[in-house]
């Protein structure tokens, strides 16, 4: 029996995967972009664990998916109404751009209008929250927040909690998993947490926000691997290009994609 292989090599850029390394990726065209990871065996056990899946036919009932308003008008038009359970949003853009406080201002009126809502930051103090919530004059008592970087224990407190609605991960590229080997922000990384969080967003029943940064070429970091990531799991948009935050020039929020299957 031939041996399965122990590892592979994953564009950077593209996430493209080969069973070789090579110095130029077949995908992307990039240089020096492949690097090795891990491939962990498929377990047996916990694949007997699985349980067993729900089969419905075609015919059934057609019931839109309730949507939670953030109370910022724009931001619900493109989302489409408003958050939706148990679904991913990825609100892309530069750093620096306004992503932070856009989804500041949404939980802080969340949280206001009764829902439990949990931001994590794993690029700022909490401390610095608070401050950045004071100036743009944001009050919201009840909104949780948290400085961590570690979706273990993220995840772990979200499973035990299940009280929260709305979860915002800021940002994706600072996430960091202790079973992949890799630094937070490379593909390995941002592909494992983005998965892991989603998964957790399905069994709990909460909207999870991904911060996603763009890089200088326009693409989100990492994150083609997040795109490919949204499709199957539930809805999700891609909100890119938050053009603009300086207070003179208007902002902009647009909608790239939305794709709606498999809500519980
Ligand atoms: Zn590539």
């Amino acid at each position: 029996m031939a041996k399965r292989p122990t590892a592979r090599f994953v564009c950077q850029a593209c996430g493209s995967v080969t069973s070789k390394w090579s110095g130029r990726c077949d995908g992307c065209g990039e240089w020096n972009t492949i690097v090795e990871e891990a491939v962990e065996p498929t377990n047996r056990e916990s694949r007997k664990r699985a349980g067993k899946l729900t089969l419905m036919h075609l015919d059934g009932d057609l019931t839109p998916p309730p949507r939670v308003e953030t109370s910022i008008a724009e931001f619900d038009r493109v989302l489409g109404g408003g958050l939706v359970p148990a679904s991913v949003v990825l609100v892309g853009g530069d750093p620096g751009i306004g992503k932070s406080t856009l989804l500041l201002q949404a939980t802080c009126a969340l949280a206001k209008a009764g829902r439990r809502v949990l931001y994590v930051s794993g690029e700022e103090a909490v401390d610095q929250i608070r401050l950045r919530a004071r100036r743009l004059k944001l009050d919201a008592p009840t909104l949780d927040l948290a400085a961590s970087i570690n979706v273990s224990e993220i995840a772990s407190s979200l499973e035990q909690d299940r009280e929260h609605n709305v979860v915002v991960i800021d940002s994706i590229q600072t996430m960091w998993l202790e079973t992949i080997e890799s630094a937070p922000g490379s593909v390995a990384q941002v592909r494992a947490c983005a998965f892991e969080l989603i998964r957790l967003a399905k069994t709990v029943g909460f909207s999870l926000v991904l911060v996603g940064h763009v890089t200088k070429e326009g693409a989100l970091a990492g994150p083609r691997v997040l795109e490919h990531m949204l499709m199957p799991s539930c809805i999700s948009k891609a909100i890119a290009g938050i053009s603009s935050v300086s207070c003179a020039r208007p902002r902009t929020v647009s909608g790239q994609r939305t794709r709606s299957a498999c809500l519980p």
